[in-house]
Formats: structure tokens, sequence, C-alpha cells
């Protein structure tokens, strides 16, 4: 579940890491900057409409509706049947890539409503040694509903598993340039986190919810990064955390929460731009309809928050409003919009890569 918040105070940590320093040219003048601030002075690069054209013409719809998101659109709350064989087709899926990606379960315990149970993230990462990471999360979890709806089973299609899946695909679309990246580009990296218990078991509180990302935040913030390192942990290493949320309904607009990342929301809206110039979006009508960096929007609880609490910089992708299907029983794989999905994928996509500056 994701639900609005009332409370909007929040805050930024400033965190200053003084390890390795670098040296980084800026506004054409040499100055020192630590590792730990590089992200903040990242210039992504703009690739030309050739490389898009051949990049996206990887990019299939059909092939990610058939092996990511159907697989994904079972019951799959925590520790459920579903829930494992979504993890394992997660796991053998990025598995069997040829970029070589390093997978991770962080699995705990954790008091519930319903007493304790398991639960289990999954964290993919491109190359481990890389200092800097750009990341993209999903909550793979689907919202419990107890056994009264006879019959009826909750799948949230675009809670979460659209979102899941596009970045399956888009591990698949980029498999041969994240190869070449990882080889060639030591210290930035990507990073893909597969969340667990995002929704509340029984009614959203600050202990029912977000069990997954709570606890991974906590365990990053507790790990040395680089290893050996002391006073820089893993929270340090994340350039900028994009989290995928609600996404698949027709029309939606990703709005500003959050001054630090609206370059980052710009540079996807000028990415819908020269797609939609260059044909590449479907029932498209206008050069930008998704992403709005001037459009502030209000705070909005989600897997973001243990992070964003600790100082990391975040980017939302979640649409003001929520789609009309929110957590009911029509959040499923009828209600989805097909081209929508598959422009945000390609937007997505070229996102990564220029971000990367592949
Ligand atoms: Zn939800």
């Amino acid at each position: 579940m994701v639900e609005r918040s009332r409370n909007s105070s929040m805050f930024f940590v400033c965190v200053v890491g003084i390890c390795v320093t670098l040296v980084s040219r800026i506004n054409g003048q040499t100055v020192n900057v630590p590792w730990t601030q590089e992200k903040l002075h990242h210039k992504a690069s703009t690739l030309s409409s050739d490389d898009i054209t051949r990049v996206l013409s990887r990019s299939d719809l059909e092939r990610m509706w058939e092996k990511d998101l159907r697989p994904m659109l079972v019951t799959r709350y925590p520790s459920s049947a579903g829930s494992q064989a979504v993890q394992q087709h997660i796991r053998s899926t990025l598995g069997a890539l040829t970029a070589g990606w390093d997978l991770e379960e962080d699995r705990f315990q954790s008091h519930t409503p319903y007493g304790p149970m398991t639960f289990t993230n999954i964290i993919a990462t491109l190359n481990p040694s890389a200092k800097r990471r750009l990341v993209l999360a999903c909550h793979y979890d689907s919202k419990y509903y107890p056994p009264q709806w006879h019959g009826r089973e909750f799948l949230g299609a675009t809670d979460s598993a659209v979102p899941c899946a596009m970045l399956l695909e888009l591990a698949r679309v980029l498999d041969q340039e994240l190869l070449t990246h990882k080889g060639s580009v030591p210290d930035l990296t990507l990073q893909l986190l597969f969340f667990d218990g995002e929704e509340a078991l029984f009614q959203w509180s600050s202990s029912d919810s977000l069990y997954g990302s709570r606890h991974l935040a906590q365990k990053m913030e507790n790990t040395a990064h680089p290893p050996g390192a002391t006073d820089t942990n893993q929270l340090h290493g994340i350039d900028l955390f994009v989290l995928l949320d609600l996404i698949g309904a027709p029309t939606p607009r990703f709005g500003s929460q959050f001054p630090n990342t609206a370059r980052w929301l710009s540079k996807l809206q000028s990415i819908e731009r020269r797609l939609h110039k260059m044909g590449q979006l479907e029932e498209h009508l206008n050069e930008v309809q998704y992403f709005w960096p001037g459009l502030q929007v209000g705070p909005v609880e989600d897997d973001h928050k243990p992070f964003l609490n600790r100082g990391v910089r975040v980017l939302h992708l979640i649409p003001s409003p929520f789609p009309s299907v929110w957590h009911t029983f029509d959040d499923n794989e009828h209600n989805l919009d097909r081209p929508t999905i598959q422009n945000l994928n390609k937007i997505v996509q070229v996102f990564v890569l220029e971000y990367l500056r592949m």
C-alpha cells in the first residue's frame, strides 16, 4: 500500500564523507571533490538519434508482458508461494543475462500484526566494486487481502508488478551495453532493488508498512562502502534512488517532490520530448505528457522514505493522482495501458543509458 502522508515534515541529512579525494572539473575550474559528492556534479550524456533508434529497436513490450509481467501477476504477499515464485523469477531472469549481475538476498524476520514473518529483498548490482550506483527500485510484494473476498484475488498490476517487469525488461534490452559499461567504467554502476513488504499487512502505520525498505536502508547504512571504509557506507554510494510505483494505468503524470533531484525529472522530460519528436512514442499526442518537473506534488509514503530520511537523493516516479484502480481488485492486467507502459519503458531505458554515459 502506498498512502498519502498528512505529515509533510521531511528532512535531508547532509552526508559529507571525506574519503578519497578526486579532482573534477566544475564550470571549467579544477576543484577537489570527495567521491561522495561527485553525484552532485554528475553530468549525463545525450545520445544521438541513431544510437537511441538502435537501442530502442530491442525494446519489446510483448516479450516483457509474457516473460516478466505475467509470471508476476500472482498473489505474492510476503512468504506466500507466489512470493517465492516471483523471487525465483527475478533471480533467474537477471542471472541468465550476459552482463553478469551480482545477486544478493536480504532475508529477515519482522514482527507484524499477524506475528513474525519472513521478508526477502533482492539486490542486483551490475558491478559491486563500483563506488557509485544509480539505483532503480520497485516493490514486488502484493497487498494482502484476507480470504473473505472469496475467489477475488488482488494482483497489484500497477502496484507494482509493472514497475518490476519494467526493470527486468530494461536489464534485458540494455544487456550488451551494461556488459560493456561494467568493463569500462569502474566507478559508476547500476543497481536494481526489489523490495518485499512494502504494503501494510493490516493497516498502514510506521511499523506496519515498508518492511523491506526499512530493513535494507538500515543494513546499507551499517555496511562500510567501499569495503573497509571507516567513514562511508553503502548509502553514500547511491547517486540517485529512482523508485517506480503504481505504473501501468493510462495518462500518468509525474511531478516533483524533491527540489534536489528536479533536474533529473527535467532530464526525463527532455527524453520524453526527444522520443516524441523521433516518433518513438505511441498514442503520445503532445511533446510532454508524463514528466512535469515544475509541478510540485505532496509527499507520498513509499519505499524511498527510509532512504530519504538518511540523506539519500530520491526521484519518486509515482503518478499524481494515483491510478483509479489503486488498491482495488480492478488493478489487474485488463486495466493496464500498453502504449503508456512501452513509452515509459523507452524513456527510462534512455535515461539509464544517458545517466551512466553509455
Ligand atoms: Zn499498494
